[in-house]
């Protein structure tokens, strides 16, 4: 089972809960019929047993069924009671409030909630079977509370999937995946390990906020690698944001180095002539570093690989030129932009 379900002990909920929505009569597991399953409660203000459902795991003798840990009967999420049960292709049920739905779906939550139901004290209790696992109705229900699921640590495939769902339910992806939203946090939270895939799902759902922290990671990914199924995925305006964000820190890259260290003036161990040659080779260094330059390279290649030159320099003069030029590209070089 998993840890965003509990086995829920229903002879204790009928102990315990002291909402009377706990008493419920649980329906068929089975996923098959289409029809939204009905379930039979008893009026607002009795109490009664709860009977077992048809098809429960048993252990020790008490009855077991999965049920949401976070949307469970009596959770007090909000101040009105659940007035409607979700079931996941998994079995798990999620007890969820219908206004709360209905508030963030543009569609009556795929047509699953209608408005104008009154479960509160009505005579049956709707079961509603969604086809997502568990695992993504979880992340989606998180969402439109606007909670974080992070303590359940989802994967970043069930993060997408539930991302991938949002329009079926009628929910704004740009809205339930706003800058500082918990859906947001766990996202970049995974920028780094799946940094073209948290890109993508920006870019489809025109989430900049998100692509502009998960770019920084894509520095270091080759662009020609895109396969065409991504790169349709991602979509033009997002890919050429991507492709502009590599050329122009190359181009300055490319701009920073070109310039050699300033000459002084000649001395009597130093004339012109011999500073041309500290010219010459900054130019092959610096030109070595560039053909194979990366746009995120670091400041410590930088240094590593023009700093030896020094070594050569006879001259104090020109050993001064050269450190303060590379300590000025080296501050450029950090201070370019590294996101889209
Ligand atoms: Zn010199």
């Amino acid at each position: 089972m998993d840890a965003y379900t509990q086995p829920l002990d229903w002879s204790r909920v009928s102990q315990l809960a002291v909402d009377p929505m706990s008493f419920l009569q649980i329906p068929s597991l089975d996923h098959a019929d289409a029809p939204p399953l009905q379930l039979l409660t008893p009026p607002c203000s009795a109490v009664s047993p709860i009977p077992s459902p048809p098809t429960p795991t048993v252990t020790d003798g008490d009855t077991i069924v999965p049920v949401s840990t976070t949307f469970f009967p009596g959770a007090n999420i909000i101040a009105s009671p659940p007035d409607i049960i979700l079931l996941s292709s998994d079995s798990v049920f999620f007890y969820v409030h219908s206004s709360v739905l209905l508030g963030a779906s543009y569609n009556g939550f795929k047509g699953l909630v209608s408005s104008s139901q009154n479960r509160n004290c009505g005579p049956t209790e709707p079961v509603m079977p969604v086809a997502e696992h568990s695992s993504v109705l979880n992340i989606i229900l998180h969402s439109i509370y606007d909670m974080s699921c992070s303590h359940y640590a989802p994967s970043f495939e069930s993060l997408s999937s539930a991302a991938a769902a949002f329009p079926k339910y009628g929910l704004s992806a740009k809205k339930l995946v706003a800058q500082s939203t918990p859906l947001y946090n766990l996202l970049v939270s995974h920028a780094p390990l799946y940094p073209l895939e948290v890109y993508a799902l920006a870019a489809k759902h025109d989430i900049l906020d998100l692509a502009i922290p998960t770019s920084s990671h894509l520095l270091s990914f080759p662009l020609a690698s895109i396969s065409d199924d991504m790169a349709e995925n991602i979509g033009p305006r997002y890919l050429k944001r991507l492709f502009f964000l590599h050329l122009g820190r190359l181009d300055a890259l490319r701009r920073l180095l070109v310039p050699p260290p300033h000459p002084h003036a000649q001395t009597e161990t130093c004339s012109f002539e011999d500073q041309k040659r500290v010219t010459s080779a900054w130019a092959l260094a610096s030109s070595y570093l560039a053909w194979d330059a990366r746009p995120d390279l670091s400041t410590s290649t930088m240094q590593s690989a023009l700093g030896p030159l020094e070594n050569q320099l006879s001259c104090n003069l020109c050993r001064v030129a050269l450190r303060e030029k590379l300590n000025h590209i080296t501050v450029q070089w950090s201070i370019i932009k590294r996101t889209i």
